[in-house]
């Protein structure tokens, strides 16, 4: 798994924008996905949802800060007591400390917090040690000799977590000479106006052209206050790289070479800051890439290709200037969707793909039904064989859901909201209060629906849901949301059709 892949950054998705021959080998061998969703697109509630087979509410890992609780059972503590040799390196994020530590894993050695790309420090049993070296390499060497290492007559379960290609997309210097012509394609929808959409799109600061900072693009951040650019934290160093009126110029400087480039079109500006974001970002990508290339030619040497199952994924996706965005957190689609690639020569035919939807609380019950082990009752996810193996039917569920807890933090100003998307359509309630306390924060914007269809409008750009020719589309769609939250146990902050229903007949008895 990696943080914040996008399957547009996959070529085996077919987008064109780069080349990943050693991740397209696992789709080549085995399935791709290209239904399969984030229950919350933000890095430590989608990791905890993956490890407990259960929504955020459940496991109360709603937001960044919430961390596990790691009394709580994992997939890993299951697939342990029935004899598997368990690891897991790199990226945790659930939490450091005795409380939120890895449990369940034999062996882990995991990065604190985000982590550092370069001579990145490591903890484990033995407290934390600084390993020189760039942290994909790192975590894949730790992978390599852990199999290595292993009982070979016992089954394993490893987890692979890189760090990339999460923000501060930086690069290994050996891929410094990839995508950096400048000539990447620009998506429709840059220059999105954000127009007929929820408040919440125009008030995200995930603008590339607004909200990006000289380190987030490897430019030299001159000394200076405001006139350098917007700080991008109150209290921190990093600034943001300014935008440009109409007239006025600018100069940026690359941080390694020294090399200047001036600017006195504004849209130029915006351009170039597409090009370094996305240069960085697929630079770090190729690395990933490079070193799933390792992992899977050991297995070939080691002749356990047949019988191993592998799973290439994120732990959601990513903005790649689509909407002008860069980021997640949204339930639009680039974010939505994770990458999820699965290779088992022995289950799996090879070469094949599906547009059934799945979710990220399904993992952890579809590792367990793969091992032969009972999937507990608390796992409120499914096994996601029958998709796999092509024998699901009809009665395959079609909704996925999804919740963002976190209300307008600091970094990037996004709304809480939840909704389902079925094969088609998608409903999302911004329900503008902070985790559940409503008029927490009076002065925020109403609740708002949006209703997208999303085969005839994949961009997401014309809201429908105070369309009259789409009112029946909306109400079998909040039906399904009122259904899926009524199953899994979430409380919806909006009044439900059943109890609006409800309250209509009582006063009508009145
Ligand atoms: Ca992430």
């Amino acid at each position: 798994m990696s943080d914040d892949h996008a399957a547009r950054a996959i070529s085996c998705y077919g987008s064109g924008l780069n080349r990943t021959p050693n991740l397209d080998r696992i789709a080549q061998d085995g399935m791709r996905l290209d239904r399969c969703y984030v229950t919350n697109s933000i890095c430590t509630p989608s990791r905890a949802a993956i490890i407990t087979g259960t929504y955020n509410h459940v496991n109360q890992v709603t937001t960044l800060d919430t961390h596990i609780d790691n009394r709580l059972p994992n997939v890993a503590r299951h697939l342990g007591a029935a004899g598997y040799q368990t690891a897991i390196f790199g990226k945790w994020h659930l939490g450091e400390g005795k409380a939120h530590e890895p449990a369940g894993f034999d062996e882990w050695a995991v990065l604190p917090g985000q982590g550092d790309y370069f001579d990145p420090a490591f903890i484990d049993r033995d407290g934390e040690h600084v390993v020189p070296g760039y942290a994909t390499d790192i975590i894949t060497d730790k992978c390599l000799d852990f199999m290595a290492r292993r009982d070979a007559d016992r089954p394993f379960f490893l987890m692979c977590h890189h760090k990339a290609p999460h923000r501060s997309f930086e690069p290994d210097p050996r891929h410094g000479h990839l995508y950096a012509d400048g000539k990447l394609p620009v998506p429709e929808t840059f220059d999105d106006d954000y127009a007929n959409r929820a408040a919440a799109a125009g008030a995200a600061k995930m603008r590339i052209r607004r909200d990006m900072s000289y380190k987030d693009l490897g430019l030299a951040q001159p000394d200076g206050g405001d006139e350098v650019g917007e700080l991008l934290i109150e209290g921190g160093f990093d600034r943001k790289v300014p935008e440009i009126a109409p007239g006025e110029s600018l100069r940026l400087v690359d941080a390694a070479s020294g090399e200047a480039f001036d600017f006195t079109d504004p849209h130029a500006l915006s351009v170039f800051k597409y090009q370094r974001y996305m240069m960085r970002y697929l630079q770090t990508v190729q690395s990933v890439d490079d070193n799933v290339g390792r992992l899977l030619d050991y297995m070939d040497a080691e002749g356990i290709a047949q019988n191993t199952i592998v799973i290439y994924t994120s732990d959601q996706g990513f903005f790649l200037g689509e909407h002008g965005w860069f980021d997640k957190r949204f339930m639009y689609e680039e974010s939505l969707q994770m990458p999820f690639l699965i290779r088992y020569p022995a289950g799996i035919a090879k070469g094949t793909r599906s547009d059934l939807i799945a979710t990220n609380v399904d993992f952890a019950p579809t590792f367990l039904d793969y091992a032969g082990l009972t999937v507990p009752s608390y796992m409120q996810g499914k096994t996601m064989r029958p998709l796999l193996e092509g024998t699901a039917g009809g009665d395959w569920p079609d909704v996925a859901y999804h919740r963002y807890w976190m209300h307008k933090d600091e970094y990037h100003n996004a709304f809480a909201h939840y909704g389902v998307r079925d094969a088609r359509y998608k409903l999302i309630y911004w329900y503008n209060d902070p985790l559940g306390q409503p008029g927490a924060n009076p002065g925020d914007e109403p609740p708002e629906w949006e209703l997208f269809d999303c085969d005839a409008d994949p961009f997401e750009l014309h809201n429908r849901a105070d369309d009259p020719a789409f009112s029946a589309i909306f109400a079998e769609m909040l039906a399904k949301l009122d259904a899926k939250m009524a199953e899994i146990g979430d409380l919806p902050e909006h009044v439900s059709a059943e109890v609006l229903e409800r309250l209509t007949s009582r006063a009508a008895v009145a």
